[in-house]
């Protein structure tokens, strides 16, 4: 099969035209699809597993000013359209999409060698910016690695505060600490560590806590990459939003009251996403809410108060899903505030 990657086209795809099933995107993950997203939304959703989505990256104001980052772009030939919502105190973006054929010139070039930019998809810029973490700020990164969320958090907390980071993948922790020198970041320490137990060692200690959490990366998967989505079960979505609430309740635990958590995954799977927000809602009843927000785009829906046979806390509403778009991947978030002790 012929594949075809240039930016915002459709590929030839085994969605449509492979008539071999073990090559295509799992049936039912397809149908699942159906009862998840709105049906003028779905023929979109479908394509974006076949499209190339244009390429983006943050400017990291830790390493270099804005100003000459820019023109180090400008000068490798970079084309530059703004992401509208992601702009310095004096209205400047600080983050870029550009053509996916620049990849190339970007992953070899000397800006991103010296940790000047950061590629990574608007939908991910956005789990931070909701976070909005603050300079002096003590902030947990709980599922860090390879760390294009913590390296955004010390550049939103300007590299004054405490960031930790946890990882549980010794392999993923060197690409995580490696970044974090990249990138010129000062307040982070890592811990290699499961994640899960983060809630008892350090209880109430932070003022915010990101958990972008282990997921099967459904937004991911691409229909001509196999290993994209060939693991997909159900059984695994199930395994995997146990993790989900046991590093979800760990978040919780390790916040300080009238803190928050910003918890987000890259699946549509409601297990991984209502279903771990609605359990914790209800395990922790009175010791957390969700906090609504709004996002700076179009391409988002509420979070679904029911699924299948199941229905959810109402409150589930005011979590956010990003639709995936030519640029941005799918992307699910639930922001919570505490307030009281968790135990
Ligand atoms: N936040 C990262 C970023 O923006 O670059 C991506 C995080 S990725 C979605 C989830 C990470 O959680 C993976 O690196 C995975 O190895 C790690 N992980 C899996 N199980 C964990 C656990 N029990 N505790 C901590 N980290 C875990």
């Amino acid at each position: 099969m012929a594949k075809h990657r240039s930016a915002g086209r459709t590929k030839k795809t085994v969605l449509a035209v492979d008539t071999d099933k073990d090559n295509q995107i799992p049936a039912e993950f397809l149908e699942r699809l159906g009862q998840i997203i709105p049906i003028a939304q779905l023929s979109s959703v479908l394509a974006s597993f076949a499209t190339e989505k244009a390429i983006a990256f943050r400017i990291n104001t830790l390493a270099d000013s804005r100003d000459s980052i820019v023109d180090e772009m400008i000068q490798l030939g970079i084309p530059l359209e703004p992401v509208d919502w992601f702009k310095d105190e004096h209205g400047a973006p600080l983050a870029f999409k550009t053509p996916s054929i620049h990849r190339k010139t970007l992953t070899h070039s000397d800006s991103i060698n010296q940790g000047k930019i950061y590629l990574q998809n608007v939908s991910s810029m956005l789990a931070p910016w909701i976070l909005d973490p603050r300079p002096g700020e003590t902030v947990l990164d709980l599922a860090a690695a390879p760390g294009g969320k913590t390296t955004q958090l010390a550049q939103q907390m300007r590299n004054a505060g405490v960031l930790s980071a946890v990882e549980s993948v010794r392999s993923r922790m060197y690409k995580l600490q490696a970044n974090l020198k990249r990138c010129h970041v000062e307040i982070a320490k890592t811990y290699l560590t499961d994640g899960r137990t983060v809630g008892q060692k350090t209880p109430e200690r932070f003022d915010r806590v990101l958990l972008d959490a282990p997921c099967s990366s459904e937004a991911r998967f691409q229909a001509d990459d196999p290993a994209s989505w060939s693991t997909w079960s159900r059984r695994k979505l199930r395994e995997t939003a146990r993790k989900q609430v046991g590093l979800l309740k760990a978040a919780i635990h390790a916040t300080k009251i009238g803190g928050e958590v910003l918890y987000c995954t890259c699946s549509f799977a409601p297990e991984e996403n209502e279903q771990v927000v609605d359990k914790v809602l209800h395990k922790f009843s009175t010791a957390i809410e969700l906090v609504p927000f709004e996002l700076p785009i179009s391409n988002v829906i509420p979070g679904l108060v029911q699924f299948a046979d199941k229905e959810f806390d109402p409150q589930v509403a005011d979590c956010r899903r990003v639709l995936p778009n030519d640029f941005m991947d799918g992307f699910f978030m639930a922001k919570f505030r505490k307030l009281n002790r968790s135990d």
